[in-house]
């Protein structure tokens, strides 16, 4: 069996995928089952990540499956509490049904502008209301090629993660997700992933000492499925997956079953 020091998680992020009615289906279908998985063994986490428009229909579903350990998180937020900044929902607004709030995804990071500034400056405002954010970071295919993963990742930690307080570390998730393997069916070997989040958690010990590093879970993300769960979630360092595209199929569901299976293996 894999000794674990760290509760894993496996998030399904939506994306823009499913509007309140289909969300509250959706959810339906999944959360009997998760909720069951997730209460049968204490060692994981399972977070659901509608868009912001289905989070009150996935938080009225899983309000009928009350299980702790099965939550629910957002996709972004901006840092402000409130106030003219049209189009966007504050960390307070996030809080009222989140646990949990996805920062600086790739696709954030290159559709909408987002700099390592910014997302810190949300995950700051995240922990600050006592949500847990799941910081997205890694490197793009050319960066790969070039053979830079480490020196962008470097930058990625200072800046994404810095100027976070004490006694709020422990609440920080780390999702690394090569870009290149997000979304196209190439996902990253383990022992390559395992590589990257072995250099996360060593950084991150340099900022905030050790015993923070050893509390930091640590995510794998990048077409993670049924079938390839279990070679990431075999390695202890590996915390758990940020799930895409099998987030919104009955794979997701299998994805945790699987998950459960490794790590009590
Ligand atoms: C993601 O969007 O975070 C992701 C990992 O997507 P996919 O699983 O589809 O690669």
């Amino acid at each position: 069996m894999t000794t674990r020091i760290r509760t894993a998680i496996i998030a399904g992020n939506w994306k823009m995928h499913y509007g309140p009615e289909q969300a509250a289906n959706f959810a339906g279908e999944i959360v009997p089952e998760l909720g069951q998985l997730v209460s049968q063994h204490g060692g994981i986490m399972c977070i659901l990540c509608p868009p912001a428009i289905s989070l009150a229909a996935v938080r009225k579903v899983l309000d009928t499956h009350p299980v702790s350990r099965l939550e629910l998180g957002a996709q972004n937020m901006y840092f402000e509490e409130m106030g003219a900044f049209t189009g966007e929902i504050s960390p307070t607004m996030v809080r009222e049904w989140c646990s949990t709030v996805i920062l600086g995804h790739s696709e954030r990071r290159s559709y909408f502008g987002e700099t390592d500034e910014l997302v810190n400056k949300k995950a700051q405002a995240a922990l600050h209301h006592g949500l847990r954010p799941i910081i997205c970071i890694g490197e793009r295919l050319e960066q790969y090629e070039a053979g830079e993963t480490e020196q962008v990742i470097r930058s990625q930690v200072q800046h994404s993660l810095a100027n976070f307080s004490e006694h709020q570390v422990h609440n920080v998730v780390v999702a690394y997700e090569p870009i290149w393997a997000i979304g196209t069916g190439k996902a990253a070997t383990a022992d390559g992933a395992e590589k990257v989040i072995a250099l996360i958690r060593q950084l991150f010990g340099d900022m905030y000492g050790g015993e923070a590093a050893t509390a930091l879970r640590i995510l794998y993300g990048g077409s993670v499925t049924s079938a390839n769960i279990s070679e990431f979630m075999a390695l202890a360092d590996i915390d758990g997956a940020l799930v895409g595209g099998a987030s919104i199929k009955h794979d997701f569901v299998e994805i945790v079953r699987n998950s459960i299976t490794t790590i009590t293996m």
